[in-house]
């Protein structure tokens, strides 16, 4: 049986498993060239960063594939049998259900590299039992996988969350999906009130 508690990384609030592995290295952003905007070795300049100098949105896709051709000789140097013993499967001990937001990447934040995570991202981090796709996600993951630790991680101003707080209609298929989350407040407003903010 799987016991949960309360997590917090980096402003995200996690619930996970007991036993999570250590971080080991950097994760999937590293996979197309992240390095050079590895915002953990120093701080951030506000005005750059509010007029995103440098963001992806100024990136081609030739610069991008330039990136991950970098990355893929980098870790060729750094673990010479690194694709050859990926070509024999992955075989990941943790399950990750979070949000599409940009801002939280599943092994970046965990500081796990590629091949340890499974992961499912979909807005404001839902599970729905009617959703097909999470549902896969989650019986792949258990019954074939056998992962040891299924994290689900919200976060902070997720954009999802506040649509579903408004009384605007975002139009379909946007609304049908941030309506779960309006029942679920609806329905669980006494649970929901009893969470400890971490
Ligand atoms: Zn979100």
């Amino acid at each position: 049986m799987m016991r949960t508690s309360g997590f917090a990384v980096r402003g995200c609030r996690v619930a996970w498993t007991r036993g999570l592995a250590k971080p080991m290295t950097r994760g999937v952003l590293a996979m197309i060239g992240q390095p050079a905007r590895d915002f953990s070795q120093g701080p951030l300049d506000k005005d750059a960063w509010l007029s995103r100098k440098g963001a992806w949105d100024d990136k081609d896709l030739g610069t991008l594939m330039n990136a991950n051709n970098a990355w893929r000789e980098r870790m060729k140097t750094a673990n010479p049998n690194f694709f050859e013993y990926n070509k024999i499967g992955h075989d990941p001990k943790i399950l990750w259900i979070g949000c599409s937001d940009a801002r939280v990447p599943a092994n970046e934040i965990i500081g796990e590299p590629a091949g340890s995570v499974f992961v499912h991202r979909n807005i404001a981090n839902q599970v729905v039992s009617t959703d097909f796709n999470a549902m896969s996600v989650i019986q792949y993951a258990v019954q074939y996988l056998k992962v040891k630790h299924v994290i689900v991680c919200g976060h902070y101003d997720c954009g999802g969350v506040k649509a579903a707080l408004t009384n605007l209609d975002h139009g379909a298929p946007l609304e049908n999906w941030v309506r779960h989350i309006r029942d679920t407040c609806r329905l669980h407003q006494k649970e929901l009130g009893a969470i400890e903010v971490l």
